[in-house]
């Protein structure tokens, strides 16, 4: 009896195992194009292994070279050349022998894991090349671009599970070139094999496939180096409402960039305002409320107190700018940051005068020399999500030994996510 009990439970088990699986991990892309060289006139191919050059559209063999040959891919006139050979094709795949162990491909004399697709750029006479490969081998060559791999082991799986996640979210932002990422800080940077270390690819394996989820969906994991002591909500930096992008208190006090500083002279400040197109004459006074206690509530600054409206009164009109607008024009760190005015009196340096009004502070600038306007921010970046220097903080701090706690680091800068394992 005990054994026909068992034998009716374990098929359904089987079957209900099959659809718990199916349903929780949804079936996601595990191979990534990224963009690593645009708008190249000719480029030169080589591998460690023999390879083959087929057209990338009938896969017919175009060529067959050695281990170390080189081959030199130009456009001419509408179709590709090899080594000044012309060839039909407008596209060509490169590939090492496969079942050989690992092989690179050099791009460049810069050597690439998976495939390299070379094709001619839409609407120019120039290269597209994109190297193909699995995301988990893409994430080698990722990480050390972004936190130094010396850093605590639970931070560096913590940024692969945020840069696995970022990633994916990004597959096909680049879709009208043909690939899914670029290789420059407007997606991720990725350098190939040379920026891969030991302990990156350790991070990234110890993490295989797991990236972190809301309501189901592959989160944008906006990370940033230090938010300055809060993180901000998404609406007050993107426009829009994300319900795991909120502001929470970030560890990140020994970040370099925690504190930072920037002076200009009056006629800096008027001047950089006017060519930014906002003439209004000699700057005379800057408004904005002052940096208070975390979370705060005003409508010019968000919760972590980033600048989100700041007033200048100049001699001949005033201007309104975004503290995004204002962080460009002076290449602050970041938004969060406070005003002041420093005036000299008589050797000694004294703070200008505030006057509060309309619970607003005025900086008033009187125009005498040597007059200085100080600007003391925190943090450098978005604010964003995951802080990298607070995550090597909280991994630091936290229980040590436990291989899971890079989740309660995701987990603390993305708010009411899960992490889950797709592929
Ligand atoms: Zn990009």
């Amino acid at each position: 009896m005990k054994y026909a009990f068992y034998s009716i439970l374990l098929p359904i088990a089987l079957v209900m195992g099959f659809f718990v699986q199916t349903a929780q991990a949804e079936p996601l892309q595990s191979t990534i194009r990224v963009g690593i060289l645009s708008n190249q006139e000719n480029v030169l191919i080589s591998a460690d292994t023999k390879f083959e050059i087929l057209n990338g559209e009938t896969g017919q063999l175009l060529v067959h070279l050695a281990a170390g040959e080189k081959a030199t891919i130009s456009v001419k006139g509408k179709t590709l050349s090899i080594n000044g050979k012309l060839t039909k094709a407008v596209k060509i795949s490169v590939l090492t022998s496969k079942n050989n162990g690992e092989h690179y491909i050099e791009v460049n004399k810069k050597q690439y894991r998976g495939n390299i697709d070379i094709h001619i750029t839409h609407g120019s006479a120039v290269l597209t090349i994109v190297n193909t490969l699995p995301i988990e081998q893409y994430l080698y060559g990722v990480i050390a671009k972004e936190m130094s791999p010396s850093w605590h082991f639970e931070a560096l799986k913590a940024q692969a599970v945020a840069a696995r996640t970022y990633a994916l979210y990004n597959l096909n932002k680049h879709q009208n070139d043909d690939y899914d990422v670029c290789a420059t800080t407007d997606c991720q940077i990725y350098d190939g094999r040379e920026s891969e270390v030991t302990q990156v690819i350790k991070a990234v394996d110890n993490t295989s496939g797991q990236v972190i989820m809301a309501q189901g969906k592959v989160i944008p994991a906006y990370f940033h180096s230090s938010s300055g002591g809060y993180t901000e909500n998404s609406e007050n930096v993107w426009g829009t409402y994300e319900s795991y992008l909120r502001g929470v208190v970030d560890y990140d006090q020994n970040s370099p960039l925690y504190k930072w500083e920037k002076k200009l002279t009056t006629n800096e400040l008027t001047a950089a305002i006017n060519k930014a197109g906002y003439t209004i004459g000699i700057i005379k006074a800057i408004e904005l409320p002052p940096l208070t206690s975390k979370p705060m509530n005003t409508p010019e600054r968000g919760v972590s107190g980033r600048v989100k409206v700041i007033q200048f009164i100049g001699s001949t009109g005033s201007a309104q700018l975004t503290g995004e607008q204002l962080r460009k024009i002076l290449g602050l760190k970041s938004t969060l940051f406070d005003v002041s005015v420093m005036v000299p009196v008589e050797q000694a340096v004294d703070f200008g005068q505030s006057f509060i009004t309309d619970k607003k502070e005025i900086h008033r600038i009187s125009g005498r020399p040597n007059e200085i306007i100080v600007i003391s921010g925190f943090g450098w970046g978005h604010g964003l999500g995951l802080s990298q220097w607070g995550a090597k903080a909280m991994a630091e701090q936290g229980p040590q030994g436990d291989s899971t706690y890079f989740k309660e680091i995701l987990k603390h800068y993305y708010q009411g996510t899960t992490i889950k394992k797709v592929f």
